[in-house]
């Protein structure tokens, strides 16, 4: 399984101006290549090959005046362009056939200098390297400063370097993970535990604990409203809006680390202690649409939910999502009797049947763990349980800036 470690970089001033140049260089031969085919396309021409876009736009710009610094900048990065250029188109003709899965994928767009996230990628015949001192060493930027928040298991294939919204750099670096060493870092257990995603608490487990998010997280979130509210009395156009809004952005990115870094705590957590894990399937697409939309997004599920299953394929285990048409916060984990509608501030009912008082969001978790197949109790629910495999995935997909541990 393939995964991305992300760690923050610390360029000093020479290699941010030497990492602006290459994120520019490589902008511009992307933009190049995409004006290349939109040109073709216009007139009904076929389509450049690589080998020529590159001789073009690369070894022959170089020798022009208006493009002779892309001369500057590792030829690597050039041609990891190029290659973006030709993936974008691809998925973006298997979508269009209906061969590639997920929403609909737009034509590549060109590069804006104004892009809130800048990247340059550099693969495994790129001669970048990691020096005894523990720097990142990139051909023409330097060896760039690197806080290691953990071991990376492996030599990894490539690395991308990032600069996100709030100014800040990164660098994710791709990983073959071991499958010996990871059965040693997580023996098998028999434990199998039922997820409830709510509202009240983060998620409350079968075994009744109840999980909410972390202080640090919470302490984030509250700087973050604080800056939103602080930006929003500042004039447009001010030169106070700008500083106010970059201290949004830095909040904001706190807020996104701390949230990842508290899902990859608890994902670790519920995987190295359970054989079994069940979740529902929250279709978070469907529930966003609805007035819950915020306090959905703000949680984060479906990030959290995307963990639970690389970690699950990774070490052996087994997850299981139930469908979201299930009534697990209706039906009496005791007894199994439907009970019927709960509206969502009936935090404790009484089971009309049995007679057993139910916390509504730890009999829901029962009814996820039994729905799933996975407790031995007699009076299961009736519910299908739909086993997915669970999928190869990212830590911080996209580049997404993971601060120390992950699994
Ligand atoms: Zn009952």
């Amino acid at each position: 399984m393939q995964l991305r470690y992300s760690f923050r970089l610390y360029p000093d001033t020479g290699q941010q101006r030497a990492l602006a140049r290459a994120f520019g260089c490589a902008r511009v031969v992307f933009n190049d290549a995409v004006r290349a085919r939109e040109e073709a396309r216009a007139a009904r021409r076929p389509f450049p090959k690589a080998a020529e876009l590159s001789k073009r736009l690369i070894t022959e710009a170089k020798q022009t005046v208006e493009r002779s610094w892309l001369g500057e900048v590792s030829a690597v990065v050039l041609q990891q362009s190029l290659r973006d250029v030709e993936t974008a188109y691809r998925n973006f003709f298997a979508s269009l056939k209906g061969d590639r899965k997920g929403p609909r994928m737009g034509a590549p767009r060109f590069k804006s200098r104004k892009d809130k996230r800048q990247s340059i990628r550099f693969t495994a015949n790129a001669r970048w390297s990691i020096t005894d001192k523990g720097r990142l060493n990139l051909p023409k930027i330097g060896a760039v400063k690197v806080t290691w928040s953990r071991t990376l298991p492996t030599t990894p294939s490539s690395v991308t370097v990032i600069k996100d919204a709030a100014g800040r750099f990164f660098a994710s670096f791709v990983i073959d993970t071991d499958p010996a060493a990871d059965a040693t870092r997580m023996p098998d257990t028999g434990r199998t535990i039922g997820i409830d995603l709510g509202l009240t608490h983060f998620a409350v487990l079968s075994d009744g604990t109840k999980i909410d998010s972390p202080r640090f997280l919470r302490r984030a979130e509250k700087k973050l409203k604080k800056a939103q509210r602080e930006l929003s009395r500042k004039q447009k156009g001010s030169r106070n809006r700008e500083k106010a809004r970059l201290k949004v952005a830095r909040a904001h990115a706190k807020v996104t680390d701390a949230r990842h870094e508290f899902h990859h705590q608890l994902s670790t957590r519920l995987i190295s202690e359970n054989q079994g894990v069940a979740v529902e399937d929250l279709s978070v697409a469907g529930l966003a649409r609805t007035r819950l939309a915020k306090s959905v997004h703000d949680a984060g599920w479906a990030s959290f939910v995307n963990m639970l299953q690389y970690k699950a394929a990774r070490y052996g285990r087994t997850l299981v999502t139930i469908g979201r048409f299930e009534p697990t916060s209706q039906t009496c984990s005791t007894c199994g009797v439907k009970d019927g509608p709960k509206p969502l501030n009936v935090r404790e009912w009484t089971c009309t049947a049995c007679g057993s008082v139910h916390d509504r969001d730890h009999n829901a978790a029962i009814n996820v763990k039994t729905a799933a197949g996975l407790a031995v109790s007699a009076c299961a629910a009736p519910v299908r349980p739909g086993a997915i495999p669970a999928q190869r995935e990212e830590t911080g997909s996209h580049g997404f800036p993971t601060p120390a541990r992950a699994a």
